[in-house]
This record gives structure tokens, sequence and C-alpha cells, in this order.
């Protein structure tokens, strides 16, 4: 089992496939893209699915999401999904993209056994959506998420991060429209981890803000706490449900101390956290010949020193020196 010292164990390894991406989101990279690892640093196909049966059949890792950069970026996703969907216990696999592509290849992804998606998109509006990503692709995204909900990646979930002065104003419109499409919609707090450090406290749009608004036109109750576990995001019923928002406020009411997530990134070092300071190269190991013991091991050790909290709420915080969409979002 993957344990640290606060008493947690990791169970969802999130894996990234590519830090490459063809949107520019403004709260994730900066308009020219960033310098892409280069493909000998890149775990290959066999190294990605070696590392995810060594999580899956040694470490009690039971979820595995695959993400990035964009993941459908990567040619070998298919395939790559199907030999950890063969994997024994059999892991529940999902994905988050931003969806581009998405229309294409959701039949082919579901029947190589991936489970659901998390599909991003923080508007409806094509042209705010140009100014947000920095591409023309709105209907792209919303051509996958209806490719990925027919094709039966259900739950399909939908991932949005409010900008103020930019789409702060679209939180119940997005909803209305959640669920009248049947998609379950989860806010994201804008995180201090884009890659030109444009962040600014002051300017988040918090979890109380976006609560606040979308209360103006439904009747939010939020699920038992119980029923929280270790997901990040806290989840209301909508109008008496079934149907249900979340909202992940990792910024305003981080939720280290039930966090269960282990994160590999697409060259190949363990992360405890999105805000860690320090990795753990695997593929160092697995490129000198370590067996599979060996490469539990580390891994184990790794997440051993897994800390208490992302740090975010204090004083001293410091940035990790990946940004998001090198670390897998
Ligand atoms: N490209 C894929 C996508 O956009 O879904 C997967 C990677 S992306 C880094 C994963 C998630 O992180 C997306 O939902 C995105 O909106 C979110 N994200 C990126 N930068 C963020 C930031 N600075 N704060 C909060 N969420 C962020
Ligand atoms: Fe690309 Fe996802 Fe980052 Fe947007 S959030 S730039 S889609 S990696």
């Amino acid at each position: 089992m993957l344990l640290d010292t606060h008493g947690r164990t990791a169970t969802d390894l999130r894996v990234s496939l590519t830090d490459r991406c063809n949107l520019r989101c403004t709260y994730c990279m900066p308009e020219e893209g960033l310098r892409w690892l280069p493909k000998p640093e890149l775990l290959t196909d066999d190294e990605i699915v070696r590392l995810v049966s060594v999580a899956v059949t040694r470490l009690g890792v039971t979820e595995v999401r695959f993400t990035g950069g964009e993941p459908l970026l990567r040619p070998g996703l298919v395939g790559i999904v199907e030999r950890c969907a063969a994997l024994g216990p059999r892991p529940r696999l999902s994905l988050t993209t931003n969806g581009i592509g998405l229309a294409r290849t959701a039949g082919a992804l579901r029947a190589a056994g991936l489970d659901r998606v998390n599909v991003s998109l923080d508007t409806l509006r094509p042209e705010v959506f140009r100014t947000l990503t920095r591409r023309d692709r709105h209907h792209d995204v919303l051509a996958g998420l209806t490719a990925a909900r027919e094709a039966g990646l259900t739950p399909v979930k939908v991932n949005a991060v409010l900008m103020r002065g930019v789409n702060d104003d679209e939180g119940p419109a997005l909803l209305g429209w959640a669920l009248e499409h049947g998609y379950e919609l989860r806010f994201i707090e804008q995180m201090p981890l884009d890659a030109q450090h444009g962040w600014q406290r002051e300017d988040m749009v918090t979890a109380a803000e976006i609560l606040d608004r979308l209360s103006a036109r439904f009747a939010l109750t939020p699920e038992v706490v119980s029923a929280r576990g270790s997901a990040p995001a806290e989840r209301w019923l909508v109008d008496g449900g079934p149907a249900r928002v979340g909202v992940i406020a990792s910024v305003t009411r981080p939720f280290c101390r039930a966090c269960d997530r282990t994160r590999l990134t697409a060259d190949g070092q363990v992360r405890t956290c999105l805000f860690a300071h320090e990795e753990s190269d695997l593929r160092a190991a697995l490129r000198s010949g370590a067996p599979d013991e060996r490469i539990a091991e580390l891994w184990r050790d790794a997440m051993w020193g897994k800390g208490a909290g992302s740090g975010l709420d204090g004083p001293s915080f410091r940035r990790p020196r990946r940004p998001m969409s090198a670390i897998g979002g």
C-alpha cells in the first residue's frame, strides 16, 4: 500500500501522458506554449503500462486517471487504456481532457475499457472560449461531450474554472446547461499553478462566491459530509437532487487531510501532491533494469514522505517548479 506518515493511503493514481496541449488556457499556460519535454524523456507506452501495473498489482491503486497536458494528443492512448483495463484487479479508468478530438475517439476509448471522462469547459460562449483558451475550438469540445455521453463514458463530468471579469458570471448558466444535458458539473478554484505566474489570491473566484451565485437560481443542499470521503469535490444536490454540482475548493477549503492521490508525470517522476517540491525518479529505475519490487519500494518510499498539506493557506507557500500542465492536473 502507499501509506504516508499522516495516516493516509493513496489509491488514486493520476498519470500524465504528455505535457503538450492544443489549447492555451490563460490560467494554465502562456500563449506561446512551453518548452515541451523532449521525446526521449517521456515514458514510452510500455513504461507507462508497467508502472500502472506495479501500482495496481503491488501498491493497492484502484483508480487510474489519465491526464496531461492534453492526453488525447498521446498517439498510443487507446492501447494504453486497453492494456491497463486488462490488469488484475482491474482498476477504474478515467480521463481528464479538454475534449478536442474526443468526438473521434470516444467510441474506441470506451471499447478499450475507459470507464468515464472529465471534460474541461469553462464557458458556453464561443467568443469567451476563444479569449480563455486562445483557440477557436468551442464547437469541438461540445461535440466531444456529446460523443462521450453517447459512447457511455458516464457519468460525464465537466470541469469549469471561473476567472474574474472573463466568465465569472457564467456559473448558473453552466449549471443549467449541465443539468439539461446530463453532465455533472464541478467548479475548480483557480490555483497558483499557471506557468506564467499570473495567479493572484485577491482575484480568485472563491467557492463561497460560486455557491452564492448558484444559490440565486438553484436550491443547493449539501450532500452528507461523510459522502465526501477522499473525493476533493464537495457536492450539493441541485433542487432536491438527484442532480449534483461539485466545487473543488483547493485554495479556500483544502481537502489535504483526506487526500488519496499519487501522481506520475509524463517523464516518469512520482509526485505526492500537485504542490510538492520533491519528485522520485521512477524512469531512471525502470531504465536501469530495476525489477517491479524495487520500483514498488521506491514508490512506497516517495509516498511515505508526503507532506501534510499543500501549504496554500499559509504565508510561506512556495509554488512548485512545474506548472499544472507538466504535472498532470
Ligand atoms: N488538458 C486537459 C484538460 O484541460 O482537461 C487535462 C489537463 S488540465 C491541466 C486538468 C484540469 O486542470 C482542467 O480541468 C483544467 O481546467 C484545470 N486547471 C488547469 N490549470 C488550472 C489552474 N491554474 N487552477 C485550477 N485548475 C486548473
Ligand atoms: Fe491545455 Fe488543459 Fe492546460 Fe487548458 S488546462 S492549456 S486544455 S492542459
